[in-house]
Parts: structure tokens; sequence; C-alpha cells
């Protein structure tokens, strides 16, 4: 087996010989190395990266800082490719869902959710997910395959291009890892995309305007701790690890006492002062006010500083679980707050998507995705089972 890193500057250029190289996912760096593989100067690299994302060309020709000759090389050797649109869906309120083409019958979803002080993107990172948790439609269809650097970054460069035209206004000022996937399982695209939007040639996003959301896969939130910190959020969703085995498979490989370890270690760097627990209320099996006195000892005991976020739960029909009612998310938030521990409520908006407040409601995420699957792509497996917000 080859051991060149596949977006090496050896392995770029033998790519050159087949198939076009896709720049999009290369950041700042790799694009320099790639130019000065064709005998170019470093700087011309970083001034194509501007042109990729800040000013967001989508054909080399239009690049007029670049000399007619790079221009035409580049035509010949590579590609600014982003997945197809399938569908674009727009609610009365601004939120836009674009379901996109993976290929061979998969699809992925891109939400963007305008608010008065921001727009949030949230990306997929995979076709399908492996960790298959069992209240989670993207879970539920089991896993196709990673999303490249290029497939990731090429969200945000649709949404900026067809939220504003004019390409004057970046209309995503916050990108959140909460689409279809676990991003931590695909770690090398993820960094690559996540080093892009932090760039200020590219996107030049804060690191807090940047959201990781994982369902605990430890050694790689180490890594992003020690690479490349942006805001985490963890999919905590129990407070031990019998009932979190049950609702998150993964806990079985990286157990709460580890998983909590690592969120410590992941403060020490991270852009913020606290991690975000993400805990999706399901009826009769994590709502009970038992299971939030046990959470407060588990928080209590693990001494981080954290924010809960309690979801209210997108039903889908395979999978068995029922939404907690509104008194009992209200009466185990109050019970957490009591507390000490800074808990949200991420809000639903029912049936009406024209009574939406700047919140994704996973439901109508979740129906419209079903239903475009019908429509669209037969019985591809795509529906996210999450919320973005
Ligand atoms: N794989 C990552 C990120 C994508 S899921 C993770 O699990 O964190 C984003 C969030 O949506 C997670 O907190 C996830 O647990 C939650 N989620 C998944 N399915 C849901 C559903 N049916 N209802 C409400 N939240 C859900
Ligand atoms: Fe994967 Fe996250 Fe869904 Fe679990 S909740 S199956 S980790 S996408």
């Amino acid at each position: 087996m080859s051991n060149v890193c596949p977006s090496s500057p050896e392995a770029l250029l033998t790519r050159q010989a087949s198939a076009p190289v896709n720049l999009l996912g290369l950041t700042c760096e790799q694009l320099e190395a790639y130019v000065q593989g064709l005998g170019e100067k470093a700087f011309r690299g970083r001034q194509l990266f501007k042109w990729v994302h800040q000013l967001g060309a989508t054909e080399f020709q239009a690049m007029t800082s670049l000399a007619k000759g790079l221009r035409e090389q580049l035509v010949g050797l590579a590609e600014l490719r982003e997945l197809p649109i399938l569908r674009d869906h727009q609610s009365a309120d601004g939120t836009r869902k674009w379901l996109l083409d993976a290929g061979q019958g998969n699809a992925i979803e891109t939400v963007y959710i305008p608010e008065d002080d921001r727009g949030t993107l949230c990306v997929s990172s995979q076709a399908g997910c492996t960790v298959a948790c069992g209240f989670c439609s993207t879970g539920h269809q089991g896993f196709a395959r990673n999303l490249t650097a290029a497939e990731i970054i090429g969200q945000v460069r649709m949404a900026n291009r067809l939220l504003d035209p004019s390409g004057r206004r970046a209309a995503v000022s916050n990108v959140v890892f909460m689409g279809m996937g676990e991003p931590l399982l695909n770690y090398e695209a993820v960094l690559s995309a996540v080093r892009i939007l932090l760039d200020d040639n590219a996107y030049g996003l804060s690191r807090r305007k940047v959201t990781v959301s994982t369902s605990g896969v430890v050694p790689f939130i180490e890594r992003l701790a020690a690479e490349c910190p942006v805001a985490l959020a963890v999919s905590l969703h129990a407070p031990n690890d019998a009932l979190r085995n049950r609702l998150v498979p993964l806990n079985k490989k990286y157990p709460l006492a580890e998983l909590l370890a690592a969120c410590r270690v992941y403060l020490q760097s991270g852009p913020r002062d606290f991690i975000t627990f993400e805990y999706v209320m399901l009826h009769g099996v994590n709502d009970s006010l038992q299971h939030a006195r046990e959470l407060i000892e588990l928080i209590a005991k693990a001494k981080l500083h954290c924010k809960l976020n309690l979801i209210p739960f997108n039903p889908f029909p395979a999978s068995g679980y029922r939404r907690s009612s509104p008194e009992n998310v209200k009466q185990f938030a109050q019970a957490l707050q009591a507390a000490g521990i800074v808990t949200t409520v991420r809000k639903t908006r029912g049936d009406d998507i024209d009574a939406a407040c700047g919140q994704l409601a996973g439901d109508i995420q979740d129906r419209t995705l079903i239903r475009m699957r019908r429509i669209d792509v037969g019985s591809s497996p795509s529906a996210l089972g999450s919320q973005a917000l």
C-alpha cells in the first residue's frame, strides 16, 4: 500500500495524469504546494485560494489576476466541483435546505438557518453514519461513505453563493457539523474543511463560530484539541453508561468517564470555556427527574464547565421512540437549572413551517426529507434525524 498522503504535492501531481484535482478541499498551504508543482510561485496559490473561497469564483477563466497560462493549465488539470443539488427547499422564515446528490443513490443535506445576528449553516460530513444511534434516522440508514473535504467545504461555498448571488455579503457566519454523519469519524477531511473555514483568505470564521458536534470519538476529540480547536458539542443523551450504551452504541468503546476526561482536555485549548452537551429528550427513556439528578451528579463529579442543550426528539416512523412532553422537558430543564447548570431547550416549530422563528425544527426537516426521498431519489437512504441548532 502506498503511504503517500492523498493531498501531498506528489499525490496531487500524480493525480493530474488522470482525474482532475478538486481544488475546493485544499487548504491554502496545499494549494501553494500544488501551484509550485506547476512551476508557479507559492503566492499564486494564495491568490487562487482567495478566488475560490473569498470571491466564490466558479471558473478558472474568471480569475483575472492569475496569468492566462496558469488559468489554461488549471482548466485542463483541476476542477471546482460541488455536489449537484437535487432539491432546494425554502421556508417562509428563510430557513433553506438543500438535498445534494452524493452519488450512487446517496444524498446528503445542508441546512441554512438565518437569525437576526447570524446565519448558521448545518453541514453534513458523511453520507450515512456508522454509529447507529437508534433515535437518529441517519443512524438507521447505515453508512455509505465519507464526504471529501471538497464536498464539505462545497456546501458552504454553495450556500454563500445561492444566498447572495451578488457575492457582496457572506450569508454564512457560523458553521455547525450537525448534519448527517459523525464528523470525528471522518477526521482528516473535516480537519481540512475546518482549516479552510478559519482561514482569513477564505471564510475567515472565528473558532467560536465553527462547532463540531460529536457522539464522543475520544481519540479524535483529543486530536482536534491539539490540532485545530473549535467549539465542541458532545451528544451526551444519557447520564450513565448502561443507558448511553443503548442510545449511543459508541459509548461501549468510549465510556462516559473517558469521554468526560477528553472534554476536560479539550477545554484547555478550546475557544470557549464550556462544552455544550446535547441531550435528546426521549419519552420514558432518559427524561425522568431521576435521570436529571444523575446527570447533575455526573457533571458535578466530572468538574466540567458545560451547558446543556435539551433537544425534543424528532420522531420518524422506524425509531420506536416518542418525544417527551413539553411539561416533562420543562421540569427536566428546571431541575438542571436549579443545580446551577445553564440549560436551554431547542425549540421545535411543530407542523407549520411559516411559524418558524429562526430555529430549525427537525420535524419539518425530517418530513421534508422523507417526502424528498420519495420524490427524488427512490430508495436513497438520505434523511437527517437531527436538528441543526
Ligand atoms: N453525529 C454527530 C453530529 C450529527 S447529529 C452527533 O451525533 O453529535 C446532530 C445532533 O442531532 C446530535 O446531538 C444528535 O444526537 C441529534 N439527533 C439525532 N437524531 C435526532 C432526532 N431524531 N431528534 C432530535 N435530535 C436528534
Ligand atoms: Fe450518527 Fe450522530 Fe446520528 Fe448518532 S446521532 S447515528 S452519531 S449522525
